[in-house]
């Protein structure tokens, strides 16, 4: 945990006129609240904010406030340059690793404008000069709420920030669930309904627009792709490239996917390998001690959480997998 002066944040907040901020890799809900929070908040602040994601996000997202001006990297790599090189600050929301930006980590590797984490994910790298850091946060979206509220702008945090918020603290602690549920969370988003929002209206904007073919591939893998391994409280399952096309995949639908097998009595640890673009991306969830982060990060070139990691491999689908059997048996 490190949380830097809060007078220094207001410091480089007060002295900068153009802000960016910039999240991960495949953002998912909390990198999309985090990041879209802030920007209404340093908007109110009298700030030019632009986000700027690596790649695209999945539709069930596209809802959030500010959604229309977020800058992709991969489609608008001129403008995102310029916008970089013209800011006072880059806050960098819910990642701490350039790895994890792809492409754009090099030209944030090389960008001499000053940068802010805010991040809940395990080890953070040290390119920095302030952090609003804490891996015991259940979630950016959270940091984000503590953030303002140290800022002295607990009131300003309105319905569209509250939505925000609310969207990532949902996301990423399995709709309240995770063991890192507590009653600060609940006291925050008590907090966050005071605006008006509606949690059963985020609840089904985000879950409830499956199409039918992600229903169908779910139904696909829990049927003929989960391999259990009762005796080590294991079960993975893997997506072939062409099985995706099969059911039409499209980003997001396998969101979620890695944590079905929890439902299996005595069920611990859980791994999703998915062909990718000719790299196998893999996703890893355990319940209790089991530390999935210093797994990730010691085999699949990853990280993330104790709880909730991810990785990849540049071998085959059946490597990848054989490999991953072997690690276990000596974990
Ligand atoms: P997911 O399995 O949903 O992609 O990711 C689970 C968690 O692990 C997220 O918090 C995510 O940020 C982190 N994560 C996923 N892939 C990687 C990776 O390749 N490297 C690192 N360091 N973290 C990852
Ligand atoms: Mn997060």
């Amino acid at each position: 945990m490190r949380r830097d002066s809060i007078r220094d944040f207001k410091k480089l907040v007060s002295t900068s006129k153009t802000i960016s901020i910039v999240t991960h890799w495949s953002p998912d809900g909390d990198a999309m609240g985090s990041s879209l929070a802030l920007y209404h908040y340093l908007k109110i602040k009298g700030k030019q904010v632009h986000v700027i994601v690596p790649n695209s996000y999945p539709e069930f997202l596209k809802w959030l406030p500010g959604d229309k001006q977020v800058l992709n990297f991969q489609t608008q790599e001129k403008k995102v340059k310029t916008v970089l090189s013209k800011s006072d600050a880059i806050f960098t929301l819910d990642f701490n690793s350039f790895q994890r930006l792809e492409k754009l980590g090099e030209v944030l590797k090389t960008s001499p404008v000053k940068k802010v984490i805010i991040d809940h994910h395990q080890q953070p790298e040290d390119y920095a000069s302030l952090y609003f850091h804490d891996v015991n946060a259940c979630s950016t979206c959270e940091l984000i709420f503590d953030f303002i509220e140290s800022m002295g702008d607990k009131k300003l945090i309105d319905k569209k920030m509250a939505a925000c918020i609310y969207t990532g603290m949902m996301t990423d602690t399995g709709s309240f669930r995770y063991p890192s549920v507590n009653a600060r969370t609940h006291e925050i988003i008590a907090a966050l309904l005071k605006t008006g929002i509606v949690p059963s209206e985020i609840h089904s904007a985000v879950y409830d627009t499956y199409s039918y073919n992600r229903m169908k591939l779910l139904g696909y893998a829990l049927t003929n792709k989960m391999v259990v391994l009762e005796d080590k409280g294991v079960a993975y399952m893997s997506l072939t490239e062409k099985e995706l096309q099969q059911f039409h995949y499209q980003k997001g639908d396998t969101e979620g996917l890695v944590n079905y097998p929890f439902s299996i009595k005595g069920i611990t640890f859980c791994a999703l390998f998915m062909e990718s673009e000719g790299i196998i991306k893999i996703s890893f969830r355990s319940k209790g001690k089991m530390d999935v982060n210093k797994f990730a990060r010691a085999y699949f070139s990853g990280g993330g959480h104790i709880n909730a990691a991810g990785g990849k491999s540049t071998v085959s689908l059946k490597a990848t997998i054989d490999d991953f059997l072997r690690y276990i048996s000596v974990s």
